[in-house]
């Protein structure tokens, strides 16, 4: 077990900080460690092995010695295989406070908010694909002469997986999940910004008895060992969640390699879309949740918020109130409904949008500044008026900030929705049946909801169309990303 180097007083001990390998607890070969900030303060929460790629060719190593087909991970039964995730999840499930406190404090998110969303998703997740572990089959299959042919649906092997900041604890189990329930063995990068709770699930993991090399946990950053892992010649498929930015080099890296498969999560800019005919105070209180919540930082925000003329300037007044009235603060006071971004990185960048949208001639309505005088923390902040050509209309923002567009109709709004390099959700609201199943067919997005935002459950699949990414997580479909199909073919 690493020894914690708590750099300020902290509301959970800080157990794990260093490189799994083996099983085993490292430090990098560099020697070389990092700080991971409290971005609420600023100020450093502990030292964490930074690993590079002397450290990923070590953990590749592990995760090929376990894939061999003699070792006890291939060996063993599926149904144990989702023992094991179950047992993952349970642990998970006993230690869900001190995970949220982890979560909490090193991402900056409401501990409440991690401790209700966050924290059951990922216990569902693991369950969800622990009863998957021995459903996963081929068919046989009637083809022409004497013969008998069948299709087996085999690991894919030793599987990269790069995972970002936003959600450290449900995107390592979006990941983990079904490369664990098919067979795979993994090595996973945790984002810089986040890796304290990934590295205590590092432990809950070899506790559940996982047999050694079959997940290895590599913090460090993107470029050194995100690109190592990404470039490997012995790494046979990567996963990556994070920037459509960097999911270009993700694909580059593979093409310049060795080919390994490649599925993306990446960013969205999603049409939010609210018709006059819609329940106005779900309509407001929806469209608040899918932009702020998570401080804004979710792939999938409604950070387009397309509303219909005739409903415009009634929904423009309520959407400002409900904003001002946003409780921001202590992630760590339960009534805090926003905390701060996740670094001085992302609140920069946040706070250049909010200027481009002034500059640009949006109006800004309420925010558009620093909260407090510390930490990372953003005023909630809406624009009206907020034209289709503007950079806060076209560009992902990651924080607290609303566009609000005016359309006219059904048509038109379909159309500007789909002018976007993005398409990884999308939004209706209406009591009109028709409407919302003609937005539903017709916007170019991976998920659309209906009078909701949000929903997501692990059994549901989730991801994007165009550059919002390759590839479906979650669900059945979630499965066939972590295997190969084998067809046999027999002479009776
Ligand atoms: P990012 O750079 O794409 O980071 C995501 C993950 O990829 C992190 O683990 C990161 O490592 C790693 N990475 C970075 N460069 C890499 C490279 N060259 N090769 C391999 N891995 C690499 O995202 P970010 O810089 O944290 O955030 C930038 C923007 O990305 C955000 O403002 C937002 O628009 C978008 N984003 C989207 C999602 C999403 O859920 N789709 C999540 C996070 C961010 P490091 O930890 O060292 O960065
Ligand atoms: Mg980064």
């Amino acid at each position: 077990m690493a020894s914690a180097i708590a750099t300020v007083e902290t509301p959970v001990a800080i157990k794990a900080t260093r490189l799994l390998i083996n099983n085993r607890w490292v430090n990098s070969e560099s020697g070389r460690t990092f700080a991971t900030t409290n971005p609420a303060t600023g100020e450093e929460i502990a030292q964490v092995a930074e690993a590079d790629s002397a450290d990923v060719d070590k953990a590749v190593r592990a995760a090929r010695a376990a894939f061999d087909a003699r070792s006890p991970w291939r060996k063993m039964p599926a149904a144990d295989r989702g023992r094991m995730l179950g047992r993952l999840a349970d642990l998970i499930e006993q230690h869900a406070d001190e995970l949220a406190l982890l979560e909490s404090l090193d991402n900056g998110k409401p501990y409440q908010v991690a401790k209700a969303a966050d924290l059951p998703l990922t216990i569902a997740c693991y369950r969800y694909y622990a009863g998957w572990a021995d459903k996963v089959q081929g068919k046989t299959i009637p083809i022409a002469g004497d013969y008998f042919c069948y299709t087996r649906h085999e690991p894919v092997g030793v599987v990269g997986q790069i995972i970002p900041w936003n959600f450290p604890l449900l995107m390592q189990a979006w990941k983990l999940g079904p490369a664990l329930a098919t067979g795979n063995t993994v090595v996973m990068k945790p984002a810089e910004q986040t890796p304290l709770s990934a590295l205590r699930v590092g432990e809950l993991i070899v506790e559940a008895g996982f047999p050694e090399g079959v997940v290895n946990l590599l913090p460090g950053f993107g470029p050194t060992a995100g690109a190592a892992i990404a470039n490997h010649m012995d790494v046979d498929k990567v996963a990556f969640t994070g920037s459509t930015e960097v999911g270009h080099l993700i694909m580059e890296a593979s093409a310049h390699s060795n080919l390994k498969r490649v599925t993306l999560e990446l960013g969205g800019k999603s049409p939010n879309i609210v018709f006059a005919d819609a329940d106005m105070d779900q309509a407001i209180e929806g469209s608040h949740f899918a932009l702020f919540f998570n401080q804004g930082q979710c792939c999938c925000a409604g950070s387009r918020l397309f509303v219909e003329d005739k409903c415009y300037d009634e929904f423009v007044e309520k959407s400002v109130a409900r904003a001002k009235a946003r409780k921001v603060g202590d992630p760590f006071d339960p009534s805090t409904e926003q905390g701060p971004q996740v670094d001085q990185a992302q609140f920069d960048k946040v706070l250049g949008y909010i200027d481009s949208g002034k500059r640009e001639g949006a109006t800004l309505l309420c925010g558009g500044g620093r909260w407090g005088d510390r930490g990372y923390f953003v005023e909630p902040t809406v624009f009206a008026d907020v034209q289709d050509n503007m950079k806060i209309a076209e560009e992902e923002i990651f924080g607290p900030v609303m566009s609000i567009i005016r359309f006219k109709d059904m048509a038109e709004v379909v159309e500007r929705a789909n002018r976007t390099i993005y398409g990884l959700a999308a939004a209706v609201w209406t009591r009109d049946i028709g409407k919302a199943h003609a937005i539903a067919n017709s916007v170019r997005a991976g998920t659309v909801w209906v009078n909701c935002y949000d929903v997501f459950d692990a059994a549901a699949p989730f991801g994007g169309f165009k550059q919002s990414g390759i590839g479906r997580e979650l669900g059945e479909y979630g499965l066939q990303q972590y295997t190969e199909v084998k067809t046999v073919t027999v002479k009776l």
